[in-house]
């Protein structure tokens, strides 16, 4: 690894100038046009204060605008720090409280939240994007997209006149560019903090550096066979605030030289619109996503044959869904598997024929793993038994902020992490995912693994999703405990579902009780927040 991020996006920019880099509701920008707007962008930020160091959040949707930031923040030497946009006013205050960031690039629906902050968190400056703004006005109104409304933004301005520099993207962007002479930053900067999901507790800014990102780009760049560089287009439907989607669109896609169509959320209707005019040949979802696409794509309502690469992560895949995506576009979908914390890519499964459904399949180029006793995480369990995973290589992060503590528990002296999940390895070394090690149940002795159950009751026609917990016992330890989703218009009879578990399931593991409910709580990318159905099922 010898480029930074910011030589990364240059090379691109000098190499396909004329060529598509963006494209949002169907206006197209040129990787000419992204590179001219990075470096007026990132004048504009030089000129309100920003200087290398800083950190500079990202409170955005996806939109042309979010990547312009992007790189705009990363070539003064400044540290981005991504936020989800529709986190509540109190969620993104424990971040900024978190990371302190004196600058803010918004979009303009949350700008009264983050201009609202106290004055103790001291934003200075707050950027706020209208990210319809370059749209033809018939197109904003034919979206769905919330369209804000200017007299509401002067009132605005009147009542708080102190409103710490407010100032449109328009602006930022209408200087000059940045001189070429202006400090760059190095390959060991720091270059993002990048929140976890918050999954199992609350989310920990992971520091990752120009060299973690560009290693996991060109990690996937060796991954991924039979990629025409300038010719891929990405669908950029998960978020660019999350580690998944930054890293496949944000940097791989634009290290390509890829054409990105980007969604600021998904949906079908989005996607079907879209591939008339830019059928798309790599498609980074998560499960849920996939299941949509498929189904639409049976109906005969969009055209997916053109997915050369559908990759999928964060989240188990089950081969349902797999054999469902693949009878239906007739591509393959493979899964791998990453975190936060490895910027995010650590595993995959070879894209052809020898991908393994039901597998995250085998470590990325340059990363090193071992299974390991997470008592003593010292002693490697023997081949082929249940451990702990670590892994090692130069995408793994380099602490997380302001937690020294946690950062000595997940990072080794000899720069392995802790990843914290459970796996088995075949003996061909196909790596399996067996759960969190967090999340596993202990039952009279025997661990039980949430998704094994999950699985089970999901394979019964009526159940759409099931999220299994541990609930404490009056005795001591913990019980099986299913919360489940009926699919729609089926009548599910609990009884019956903890019959039909018992034929799948060893005793132990068949929940002692099953409880209906209408929805289970799941993060912005669609995770099954285990925890708080557990809050939740303790509480009822
Ligand atoms: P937090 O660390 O804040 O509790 P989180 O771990 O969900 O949240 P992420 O970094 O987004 O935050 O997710 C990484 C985790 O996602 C992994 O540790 C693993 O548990 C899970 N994961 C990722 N890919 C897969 C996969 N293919 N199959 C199963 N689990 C996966
Ligand atoms: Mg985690």
């Amino acid at each position: 690894v010898s480029q930074t991020l910011t030589d990364m996006i240059e090379t691109s920019v000098a190499a396909r100038a004329k060529k598509p880099a963006l494209v949002f509701f169907g206006a197209t920008t040129a990787y000419r046009e992204l590179g001219e707007t990075i470096e007026r962008a990132a004048e504009g930020l030089r000129r309100l204060g920003v200087q290398p160091g800083d950190r500079v959040a990202l409170v955005l949707p996806n939109c042309p605008q979010h990547v312009a930031a992007f790189y705009a923040i990363l070539r003064l030497g400044a540290i981005v720090v991504e936020h989800n946009p529709l986190y509540t006013a109190r969620e993104l205050r424990h971040q900024f409280e978190d990371h302190g960031a004196r600058f803010a690039i918004v979009w303009d629906k949350v700008y009264d939240t983050i201009a609202g902050f106290p004055s103790d968190l001291a934003v200075a400056g707050i950027v706020s994007v209208d990210i319809t703004e370059a749209l033809p006005f018939a197109k904003r109104l034919a979206l769905a997209l919330p369209i804000p409304k200017a007299r509401k933004a002067r009132a605005q301005l009147t009542a708080k006149p102190e409103a710490k520099h407010p100032f449109p993207w328009s602006r930022l962007i209408g200087g000059r560019r940045i001189s070429r002479k202006h400090e760059r930053p190095g390959i060991d900067d720091v270059a993002l903090l990048q929140y976890t999901s918050g999954t199992t507790g609350s989310p920990k800014g992971a520091i990752l550096t120009h060299r973690n990102l560009r290693a996991n780009a060109m990690q996937g760049r060796a991954w991924v066979p039979g990629l025409h560089e300038g010719e891929e287009t990405f669908y950029g439907v998960l978020p660019l605030f999350h580690a998944y989607g930054l890293t496949l669109c944000l940097t791989f896609a634009m290290s390509i030289g890829a054409k990105l169509v980007l969604f600021p959320k998904f949906d079908v209707a989005l996607v079907t619109d879209a591939v008339r005019q830019s059928p798309p040949t790599f498609l980074p979802a998560v499960p849920p996503i996939y299941d949509q696409l498929a189904r639409a794509s049976a109906r005969g309502t969009v055209d997916l044959s053109s997915v050369r690469f559908a990759i999928s992560g964060a989240m188990s895949l089950p081969v349902s869904t797999v054999d469902k995506w693949e009878v239906a576009t007739g591509g393959l979908l493979v899964e791998g598997y990453g975190m936060t914390e490895t910027s995010p890519v650590a595993l995959g499964n070879p894209i052809g024929p020898s991908r393994r459904p039901g597998t995250v399949g085998v470590p990325f180029p340059s990363t090193e793993i071992r299974v390991v006793d997470p008592e003593d995480p010292t002693i490697e369990v023997p081949f082929g038994e249940r451990g702990e995973l670590l892994l090692r290589g130069p995408q793994v992060f380099q602490g997380y902020w302001k937690r020294p503590d946690e950062t000595a528990a997940a990072l080794l002296s000899d720069g392995w992490l802790r990843t914290g999940d459970i796996v088995t390895v075949s003996a061909d070394g196909f790596i399996t995912i067996v759960d969190r090690l967090k999340e596993l149940i202990i039952t009279g002795g025997f661990n039980v693994s949430p998704s094994e159950v999950e699985e089970a009751l999901q394979s019964h026609p009526d159940v759409d999703a099931a999220a299994v917990v541990g609930l404490p016992r009056e005795s001591g330890g913990e019980e099986v405990v299913a919360a489940v989703v009926a699919r729609q218009g089926a009548e599910l009879d609990t009884d019956a579902l903890r019959d039909y578990a018992r034929t799948r399931l060893t005793a132990y593991k068949v929940p002692r009780r099953i409880v209906l409910v209408d929805d289970l709580p799941r993060s912005l990318i669609g995770k099954v927040l285990r925890k708080q159905v557990r809050d939740q099922l303790i509480g009822s």
